[in-house]
């Protein structure tokens, strides 16, 4: 049937036959229409524009197929009319046949083709199960058209009515218009619902995950915004006065002004830190440093040189020369003000009273004593501190020393300066140098500290074990005292006017409860310690004490006094027998005197032939410039072969092996030059040499006995080992004036310039005449000669020794 009906565009939506909708409509043509239509039968129809936008669309411009409608209510307000419409068929334009305000068209409506069949039905069950379950997911429609699609309806009904419910893009809809087939229609809405639902479903699971997400976030917002609250009413009190405290020590410290700026700085950067901030922490840390820095605190000298005098003495046995050194010092210093020009290095073997001196100095000063190792440091920042940038950072060992002594002037102990190293990260040396320095310590300036500290009343005093290794450029700067080890007699003064009571006082005993005697000291001294200084020595007393205030405190004694014979009870079996020389002149032994780190000592040294080839075999862990004396003592023997009375050629069908016994010593220097040579030659001729007698210096190539160092240490070392005579280069005759005077009335001393003296006095028989004629006399196995080896000689370093 055909009919003329107004034609009303749409842009988007689509009015499907048998529902109700309201529109607004607001386009004048489309105002006309309904105007026009409302006045007469109330038919109109809807037909979408193929595009949205165009504002007045003409007939082309117009889907064909659209919906008849009725317009059931209109309101007008100003512009604009609210119709509520109701879908009747779908129709198609055939023809437009008028257009004054609006386009009046013919249609006609278009026939649909619907089956009542099971399957139609069962489409239509499962339609309307499936909007229910999209409902359920949370699909929004009028509630009035869910009752329509629920109540019982026909299959074309309700294909129109899901279609309307539907969120489907225009031309969808515009499909779904034109499907006149019902059950084509049925079924492409079954698709459309399910691919609705589906996302339905995505959207509720991501929804309900955000929802679960945000509600943890808004729970842990929720409890740290309280936990701060909680922190903040407990803690800010607490940062707070703390805060306070740090400002006030600030104040208290009087540091310079550039450094008290610096800290305030700090301070105020702290406070606006959140406490858990971890860099809060470092800042703390590098406050309280600061704070506790002496900047203005220092120790008023108090003694005069006379009772510093006194107060040496009082504390040290002996040890003239360095009192008297140290005084002289402390004179200049006392009349200058200020410490300018060197530093005092203490150098000598352990145990000698270096640093018990320093403390006596720092007492009788009047100041404080601090105490800083450089053993093995290779590092710059332990000395000058990393920067704060680094993860654990820590001021170097010289601000940390003087945080520790609480003054600014304390008596600053450097041990072990000989011991420094230097490698890639950066030479310790020069900023031990810049801190040591008097002309420019008054501004040290420390990695981690980042401002200057004024070191110029520190009084640093540096100790080492030996001086060779010290860099040069230090040691320039350095004014060297020597200490030397102790004579047995020495040792035993030390140890019954210092030691003992030292000891006493450190277990808790009083002369009441122990008596040590003489003998027992001497014992000890003798038979359990081998060493220049009274190191062990005070071991040993404390180890005897210790067992004596067991005794005593666990009532089993009130006095226990400890004999020479009871000493082994308290001290195991004894470790050195008193003289550590042969028993009988050997052949091919020989002794030398060495000087190490921990004082003079005597070495022996041994010399085995064997059939060979001419090698030199050499063992007891010898040092290069040892090794090369060797060497240069063979070369010697064999230019001087026919003169010692030895075959021309001796050397090819044996080897020497030369070995310095306590292998695990290393021994170095050139100083035992004279003691290898004469050992050799004895074992070459088989005349013992005198066990009795020490000897060093360094040999040249033609025999020249040269003057060596550490004669001193030597001769009490020998002295100590029960030595008689001593042969020493005449050069060193002068050295003889610091060995003290009970140790020279027990030796007796020869002075020589070459070997051939040496081997006069060392050998016990004369050397045989020499002889012109080749003949072998000496007697070792013949064994085929295959080649000469001849030991490559070096040049070696002359370094006194
Ligand atoms: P160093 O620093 O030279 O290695 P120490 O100063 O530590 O040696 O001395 C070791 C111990 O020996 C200390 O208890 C010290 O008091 C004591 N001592 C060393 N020499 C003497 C001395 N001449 N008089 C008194 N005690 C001494």
């Amino acid at each position: 049937m055909e009919k003329l009906v107004p034609i009303i565009p749409i842009r988007d939506g689509i009015i499907f036959p048998s529902t109700d909708s309201v529109l607004t409509f607001g386009r004048p043509k489309s105002l006309a229409a309904l105007e026009s239509a409302f006045q007469h039968e109330r038919i109109v129809c809807f037909a979408l524009q193929k595009n949205s936008r165009l504002n007045d669309p003409g007939p082309e411009d117009l889907f064909e197929i659209g919906t008849l409608a009725r317009i059931e209510r209109m309101i007008r307000t100003d512009g604009e009319i609210n119709a509520q419409v109701r879908g009747l068929s779908r129709v198609k334009v055939i023809s437009y046949e008028k257009y004054d305000s609006y386009y009046v068209a013919r249609v006609v409506e278009l026939p649909e083709i619907v089956e009542e069949t099971e399957e139609i039905k069962a489409l239509c069950n499962h339609l309307t199960n499936e909007f229910r379950k999209a409902m359920n997911f949370g699909k929004s429609a009028d509630f009035l058209l869910f009752m329509n699609i629920m109540s019982e309806t026909s299959a074309s009904e309700l294909s129109d009515l899901i279609a309307s419910a539907l969120e489907l893009k225009p031309l969808e809809r515009q499909d779904l218009l034109e499907m006149t087939d019902v059950k084509k229609r049925l079924q492409t809405l079954t698709d459309l619902l399910a691919k609705e639902i589906k996302i339905l479903e995505l959207e509720r699971r991501i929804a309900s995950k955000t929802q679960e997400r945000f509600e943890k976030g808004a729970r842990e917002a929720m409890l740290r915004e309280r936990l701060k609250t909680i922190e903040e009413e407990l803690g800010e009190r607490e940062e707070q006065s703390e805060n306070k405290t740090l400002l006030n020590k600030i104040k208290a410290a009087k540091m310079p002004e550039e450094v008290e700026e610096k800290a305030t700085k700090e301070l105020a950067k702290l406070q606006n830190m959140n406490q858990y901030n971890p860099e809060a922490g470092y800042i703390r840390n590098y406050l309280d440093l600061l704070v506790s820095l002496p900047w203005d605190k220092e120790s008023k000298d108090e003694a005069g040189i006379k009772a510093a005098e006194a107060i040496l003495d009082k504390d040290h046995y002996g040890l003239q020369k360095a009192k008297e050194r140290i005084i002289e010092y402390l004179a200049v210093y006392k009349l200058a003000g200020k410490m300018k020009g060197s530093i005092l290095c203490f150098a000598g073997p352990p145990g000698v009273g270096k640093t018990s001196i320093g403390k006596s100095i720092a007492r009788a000063l009047g100041r404080k004593f601090v105490r800083v190792s450089l053993g093995g440091i290779r590092d710059e920042a332990e000395i000058r501190g990393h920067r704060r940038t680094y993860v654990g950072a820590l001021p170097g060992r010289i601000i940390q020393g003087i945080k520790d002594a609480g003054t600014k002037n304390p008596v600053f102990m450097l041990d072990e300066i000989d011991k420094v190293g230097s490698d890639f990260r950066g030479d310790p040396s020069s900023a031990l140098l810049e801190a040591l320095d008097p002309e420019q310590n008054d501004q040290f300036s420390d990695h981690y500290l980042e401002v200057p500290f004024d070191l110029s009343d520190v009084m640093f005093i540096t100790t080492a074990n030996v001086l060779d290794t010290i860099p040069h450029a230090l040691r320039d700067r350095l004014e060297i005292i020597q200490f030397s080890g102790y004579t047995h007699d020495e040792k035993f003064k030390i140890g019954h006017d210092f030691l003992v009571q030292k000891q006493l006082e450190n277990n808790g005993l009083t002369n009441h409860n122990v008596d040590l005697t003489d003998d027992a000291l001497k014992f000890i001294i003798h038979h359990y310690t081998r060493e220049a200084g009274v190191r062990n020595l005070e071991r040993k007393i404390a180890t005897i004490f210790r067992k004596v205030a067991k005794k005593v405190a666990e009532g089993e004694k009130k006095k226990v006094t400890v004999k020479a014979t009871d000493v082994t009870k308290y001290l195991g079996p004894i470790k050195f027998q008193s003289t550590m020389i042969e028993k009988q002149d050997e052949v091919g032994m020989s002794t030398g005197l060495a000087w190490t780190e921990a004082g003079g000592e005597i070495l022996f040294i041994e010399v085995a032939l064997m059939p060979g080839r001419g090698q030199l075999i050499l063992t007891g862990q010898l040092g290069d410039v040892m090794k090369e004396s060797c060497q240069a003592a063979m070369s010697y023997i064999r230019a001087k072969a026919t003169k010692l009375g030895l075959p021309e050629k001796f050397y090819q069908k044996i080897d020497v092996h030369v070995h310095v016994p306590e292998g695990a010593v290393p021994k170095d220097g050139p100083s035992a030059g004279g003691a290898i040579t004469t050992a050799i030659v004895s074992a070459l001729t088989k005349i013992p040499v005198h066990r009795k007698i020490g000897m060093t210096g360094e040999v040249t190539l033609r025999g020249r006995i040269m003057e060596i160092g550490g004669v001193k240490e030597k001769v009490i070392a020998a002295h100590r080992a029960g030595l008689k005579t001593i042969i020493l280069p005449k050069d060193n005759q002068k050295d003889l004036e610091d060995v003290p005077k009970e140790v020279l009335k027990d030796l007796k001393f020869h002075f020589v310039s070459h070997m051939d003296e040496v081997l006069e006095l060392a050998l016990t028989k004369p050397l045989p005449k020499a002889k012109t004629k080749t003949k072998t006399k000496i007697k070792v196995k013949e064994t085929k000669i295959l080649k000469p080896i001849v030991t490559p000689l070096q040049i070696h370093a002359t370094k006194p020794n």
